[in-house]
């Protein structure tokens, strides 16, 4: 038995039954409207996060090259740390909505 999430209250309940012991929704049984919904909301918080790390991403490019000469000690570590979770965090972000849009949740 393993215990997974109700669908409508997010309390966990067991695999096994057929409705929410705490709110009675009955899981499984998701409609068509529900699902869309969730991969509407899911779109854009996807949107969101990319949005944030393509900020990252800018912020360190432009900590690296401030004032036009190649950052040293400190600066090189923020920028380059910046540039690297901004960059992966963008291509992991831009995959799960290629994944989401297939439907692929
Ligand atoms: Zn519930």
């Amino acid at each position: 038995m393993a215990l997974i999430e109700c669908s409508a209250c997010k309390k966990r309940i067991s695999s096994l039954a057929k409705s929410c012991q705490f709110c009675g929704v009955s899981q499984g049984e998701e409609s068509e409207g529900t699902q869309k919904i969730r991969q509407i909301n899911r779109a854009s918080q996807l949107q969101t996060h990319s949005f944030i790390a393509l900020t990252l991403f800018i912020a360190g490019v432009m900590i690296w090259f401030w004032g036009g000469e190649a950052a040293e000690g400190t600066r090189l570590y923020i920028g380059g740390a910046c540039f690297v979770f901004g960059f992966i965090g963008y291509l992991i972000t831009r995959i799960r909505i290629i994944l989401n849009r297939r439907g692929k949740v």
